[in-house]
Parts: C-alpha cells; sequence; structure tokens
C-alpha cells in the first residue's frame, strides 16, 4: 500500500570549523505500514544523524536537505511548531540512554502526564492513568510500579519504559535508535519481541538503527545498510543477507558473523573523514573488489535482482563504466 514515510535525497551536514561534515548525503527509501526496516553501518556512518532528522531532532546548526513525506505531507521543511506537534502524536523516538531522557525526580506517572499533556491538553487524570497503565502492561510492567521513580527500575525495564512513553500516543511512526544496546541478550530478545508484537497490534512503522545484524534478521522486514552517509545496499532481509550485492554489506555481514564464533574481525581500515570523502565509491579504499572506475566515478544506484537498490560498480550499469575501468584498482 501507500508508504507511511518517503525519504527523498535526504541530506544533512553540520557545520565545523573543519568543513561541513555530510553525515546523511542523498538517502531515499520507503517504509510501508507495519513494517520495519533495520538500519545498519559502522559507527560514524551517519544512522543517528538520518533518525533525528527524520524526527526534526537535528542540533542547532545542522542544515538539512531533500524531502521526507508523511501522510501526504512534506514534514523535513516544516516550521518547528509543527513538526513538534506530530512529534510524539504521530511521530515517536526511543533513544538509546533512557537514564537521560527520564527525569530522576518524577515519577513515571509524572512523565506519562507531561507527554500525554503535551499533545492532548484537555486529558484528565483519569483518562491519562487509563493510557499510561494500558501501555505499560504491554510493555510487561505491572501496574504497581505507575508511582516509582526512574532509579528503582532495571535497566531493560526502563527500556521498556520508554517505549510505552513513546507509545502511549500510538505513533504511525517510529525511531529506535539503538533501544537494545546497552541491555543484556535476555532482555534484548525482549526488547526485540515487544517491538515485533507492536506493529502487529498496532500497525507501527519502525525505523530500527542497530549494530546488530542479528536482530535485524529476527525483528525486520528490511534492511538498509549505511556507510559513510549513503545507503549503499536496501531490500527484504532474507533477499539481502542471503545474498549481499554490495562488498560493503557482504564484509559487515562476514565480520559480524566471525565475531560471533572465532573473536575479532572488523573490516580493515575505518569509515572515511565525512569533511572530506574519497572520491568515486566512498568504500573504495577499504573494497577488496575495488576497479579502477571506483576511484572516480560515484557507482549509480540500481534496482536489485529480486528487489531493492545497490550502488556498486560491480553491479553495474556495466556500459557506464569507462574503457580500462575494470581494472583492478591498486
Ligand atoms: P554510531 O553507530 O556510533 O551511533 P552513527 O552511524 O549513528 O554512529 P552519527 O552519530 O549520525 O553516526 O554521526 C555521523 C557523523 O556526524 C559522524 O562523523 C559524527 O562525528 C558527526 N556528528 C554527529 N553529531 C554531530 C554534531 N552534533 N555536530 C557535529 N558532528 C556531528
Ligand atoms: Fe567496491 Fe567499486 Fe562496488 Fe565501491 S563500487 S563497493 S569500490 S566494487
Ligand atoms: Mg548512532
Amino acid at each position: 500500500g501507500e508508504p507511511v514515510i518517503s525519504a527523498r535525497d535526504v541530506r544533512v551536514w553540520y557545520g565545523t570549523t573543519r568543513g561541513a561534515i555530510r553525515a546523511v548525503d542523498g538517502v531515499s527509501f520507503d517504509l510501508a505500514p507495519g513494517e520495519t526496516l533495520g538500519l545498519v553501518g559502522e559507527s560514524g556512518c551517519g544512522k543517528s544523524t538520518l533518525g533525528r532528522g527524520l524526527m526534526g531532532l537535528l542540533p542547532q546548526g545542522a542544515k538539512r536537505d531533500g524531502e521526507v513525506w508523511f501522510k501526504g505531507r512534506e514534514i523535513l521543511g516544516m516550521k518547528a511548531k509543527d513538526n513538534y506537534r506530530l512529534r510524539g502524536h504521530e511521530l515517536g523516538m526511543i533513544f538509546q540512554e533512557p537514564l537521560t531522557r527520564l527525569n530522576p525526580l518524577m515519577r513515571i506517572s509524572d512523565h506519562f502526564e507531561e507527554s500525554i499533556k503535551q499533545h492532548d491538553p484537555g486529558a484528565t487524570k483519569d483518562a491519562i492513568r487509563a493510557r499510561a497503565l494500558e501501555a505499560l502492561r504491554l510493555m510487561g510492567i505491572p501496574p504497581t510500579r505507575y508511582r516509582s521513580y526512574p532509579h528503582e527500575f532495571s535497566g531493560g525495564m526502563r527500556q521498556r519504559l520508554m517505549i510505552a512513553l513513546a507509545l502511549v500516543l500510538r505513533p504511525s511512526f517510529v525511531v529506535a535508535d539503538e533501544p537494545t544496546t546497552a541491555l543484556d541478550v535476555l532482555v534484548e530478545a525482549q526488547i526485540v519481541q515487544i517491538l515485533n508484537d507492536l506493529r502487529r497490534n498496532f500497525h507501527t512503522s519502525l525505523l530500527l538503527i542497530t549494530h546488530n545484524v542479528g536482530i535485524v534478521a529476527e525483528a525486520c522486514d528490511r534492511v538498509a545498510v549505511m556507510y559513510a552517509g549513503r545507503i549503499v545496499e536496501q531490500g527484504r532481509v532474507t533477499d539481502v543477507f542471503e545474498n549481499p550485492q554490495h562488498p560493503y554489506t557482504r564484509e559487515l555481514l562476514r565480520s559480524t558473523i566471525s565475531l560471533n564464533t572465532t573473536g575479532l574481525n572488523f573490516i580493515p581500515g575505518s569509515p572515511p573523514d565525512l569533511v572530506d570523502p574519497p572520491d568515486g565509491c566512498r568504500f573504495h579504499p577499504r573494497c577488496p573488489d575495488a576497479m579502477a572506475v571506483c576511484a572516480t566515478k560515484n557507482p549509480v544506484t540500481l534496482d536489485r535482482v529480486g528487489g531493492g537498490r545497490v550502488e556498486c560498480w560491480l553491479v553495474g550499469p556495466h556500459e557506464q563504466i569507462p574503457p580500462g575501468g575494470t581494472q583492478p584498482l591498486k
């Protein structure tokens, strides 16, 4: 059906004394109702910047360009006031560190009250309580904890609390930025289960940012692989993971698998400086398959066989590679 979110050529950059950090540099994707898109990639490739950009939560001084369509409205260029109204109500965000987002002096009940009243000023205490208890119940938090303070919860419970707070307003689109990174494996599995239930029950669309490829395999319909500010490959999780076409996707999957069995095996080298990224394909200095063309021309974005998209000269279009361009790059 109609996508809930359509991002078109989204760009975000931060001004610094060294020059502009192009953290997101031309990203496009669609997300259908109830669909979960996993966003993976190494540290510093722009995942959080993209997630915050979609929510209108960028720090002062960050610049952005492109379009984000949400239910027929363009929200990237929206006034802060209108964006604020949408946020929470229609758009939700779940952050990595729950403690920094919860006020230690406020009871859980106060957090719910504040959040609901921002978007529904006339809500009565009873109505707020009913909605909050329902959200807590869905997160497996007993109603007896409604008057507790944040520090009285375990890390996993606090994270579920954050999810409950983000979801009490029933947003249609939620960005979850590494919601499980700080948690142990059991709690992590539980959160993934909860996120899965949510989309089934409420048709919430989710952008799930994570370092954990295993979580993507378990909880996501589609995956987008980000490198140096661009989505280099995206498609259905089964297609992309069983048949990665971009060397970065392949290396990322390989390093994750060996991480679990034989210890550390990261992709050699590191992601580029986004103030001055390499010419051509940004992955070329680290790519085991790099060809001459890769050092000079940015690859064209193509449809993947079996759906999705990929940008890599190995895939094509071969007629656009200049003579000699397929020589291995030394
Ligand atoms: P991680 O996996 O470590 O969370 P990420 O993929 O979320 O990384 P971002 O946090 O989006 O990456 O950062 C992308 C780039 O933008 C990095 O080079 C980072 O240093 C830079 N950056 C992020 N936030 C700011 C900021 N407020 N001001 C300046 N530069 C920033
Ligand atoms: Fe490697 Fe070239 Fe493909 Fe980039 S375009 S990933 S350098 S083969
Ligand atoms: Mg991040």
